[in-house]
């Protein structure tokens, strides 16, 4: 019997997790070829989360023993669309999961949105985590103070950044390039703006606790923002909810106690319009409704504007609104979740019938929510439907073989980078940290990443 032969495009965690359960599998042999665009895998894990967070990072240990597998194989620096077709792929493999995650940023749809100064999070993120398509990015940190928009633990980790003592980031990973920059920042005040109320915030306990621990920042929260303790209503509070609540009760009653830096988190407002200074050349205000809390018709609480607009100054404004998906040809798009058309984790056509063989996992099927093990869940639930398609016959099984693909990938891409690259250039980025006591030193070119994945091991 042939093994099965699926491709997966995307290396983040949920691609990963869904090549370590295919390779699981007891009862069928599977080959698992994992694409990414980019040389170096873990998508999110390298270019999300933050820098000040490495035990998170550490999942990358668990990608690492599926990468030994003998039925793995990781194709870097290989972008579908460009270097190889959707159309190519399922002729291929027997199956394509699509694991692409959601890397484009929203950006609030005002007035002065596209001003230099506004940047949606999935680039200022980027930008600190040193991934190649924003290393170049002019994040201007002489400004005293920024704006974040959203309520996400995406606003939190820009905020916390922004203000965080760069001596105490200068041990982590974060790409030299934002380093440098944090540590000529003028940046004193961060204030994150959230639409709805306290108990809507998205981010969660620990994140917002964390807030309240950094040195040297004073966080402002009012009083008059947090509902007061009710035992009898927090007890029926969801956990998540009951617990910021608790975290924010805890910070509206700190003293603030003369910082240099600080975050003030704000509930019921949202940026109605950004303006420029008086050459017109980047963000020098941002104009804040005051909202309040309304049911929506499916029973949501929605922001509503009370009609009181206020003008602050602010000279950075960080979009943290939520991402969406990239499309790729030939593949249905649903524009407004921004994921891949799916149920059930199979792809879906326009006429809502499956797509034979081919699956979404992770961001690009759910969309942006959830932490790092949520992806765990989601491979599983992805590989188990596509077992099921297998064993029922529903799949049709490609002519191609491991080695005629592999021929074909490196005839196309003489740039390609396979695990061993990648652990060249993990030993290279590892080597250059040590003397500074640091995890990592990252490039963050490609061409830097692809010269260092070719030498001859140091
Ligand atoms: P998120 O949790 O969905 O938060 C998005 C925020 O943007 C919400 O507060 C939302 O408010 C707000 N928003 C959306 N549209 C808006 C608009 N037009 N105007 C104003 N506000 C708007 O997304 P995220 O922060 O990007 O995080 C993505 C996922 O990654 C989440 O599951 C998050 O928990 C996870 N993550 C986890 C960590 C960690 O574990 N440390 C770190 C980073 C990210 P509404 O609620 O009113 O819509």
């Amino acid at each position: 019997m042939k093994p099965l032969r699926v491709a997966i495009v995307g290396s983040g965690p949920s691609g990963f997790f869904a090549a370590g359960n295919l390779l699981e599998q007891d009862d069928i042999e599977v080959q698992v070829d994992v694409f990414d665009r980019l040389p170096t895998p873990f998508g999110l894990i390298r270019y999300g989360v933050a820098p000040d967070h490495p035990a998170i990072k550490s999942v990358t240990k668990i990608f690492d023993r599926t990468a030994q597998h003998e039925g793995f194989r990781y194709f870097g620096n290989v972008e579908v669309a460009t270097d190889v077709q959707a159309s190519e792929l399922a002729q291929w493999y027997d199956a394509v999961i699509y694991a692409i995650g959601a890397s484009g940023g929203r950006r609030l749809e005002v007035d002065g949105a596209w001003l230099p100064g506004n940047h949606p999070s999935s680039d200022f993120v980027g930008w600190y985590n040193g991934h190649p398509d924003r290393r170049e990015l002019d994040v201007d940190l002489g400004v005293e103070r920024a704006v974040v928009i959203g309520n996400g633990n995406v606003a939190l980790d820009a905020a916390r950044i922004l203000v965080t003592d760069p001596a105490k980031l200068s041990d982590t990973d974060m790409a030299d390039h934002a380093l440098a920059a944090l540590r000529n920042s003028s940046v004193r005040e961060v204030v994150v703006l959230g639409r709805r109320g306290a108990e809507q915030a998205a981010f969660t306990p620990a994140e917002v606790a964390e807030l309240g621990k950094l040195p040297g920042v004073d966080v402002i929260v009012d009083p008059a923002d947090v509902p007061a303790e009710d035992k009898e209503r927090d007890k029926a509070r969801p956990p998540v909810e009951r617990n910021n609540l608790k975290q924010l009760r805890r910070l509206a009653a700190l003293e603030p106690g003369g910082a240099d830096r600080r975050i003030v988190l704000k509930f019921l407002r949202s940026v109605v319009g950004i303006g420029a200074g008086e050459d017109g050349a980047s963000v020098a205000t941002v104009s804040v409704a005051r909202n309040e809390l309304v049911e929506g018709t499916d029973g949501t609480v929605e922001a509503q504007p009370t009609g009181a607009v206020t003008e602050h100054e602010a000279g950075l404004v960080i979009h943290a609104v939520g991402y969406h998906g990239t499309p790729i040809p030939g593949i249905p798009f649903d524009t407004e979740r921004g994921v891949f058309s799916n149920a059930d984790s199979r792809i879906v056509g326009y006429d809502g019938e499956p797509l034979v063989g081919h699956y979404v996992v992770g961001w690009i099927k759910r969309g942006p929510s959830g932490v790092i093990p949520t992806n765990r869940d989601c491979a599983r639930d992805t590989v188990s439907v596509l077992l099921a398609d297998v064993a029922a016959g529903r799949i049709e099984r490609s002519s191609y073989d491991a080695a005629q693909v592999e021929r074909l990938i490196v005839d196309r891409v003489p740039d390609l980078v396979e695990y061993d690259g990648w652990m060249a250039i993990d030993a290279h980025e590892t080597a250059l940290a040590e003397e500074h006591g640091r995890p990592r030193v990252k490039l963050t070119s490609v061409d830097a990443m692809v010269d260092a994945a070719q030498r001859p091991s140091e």
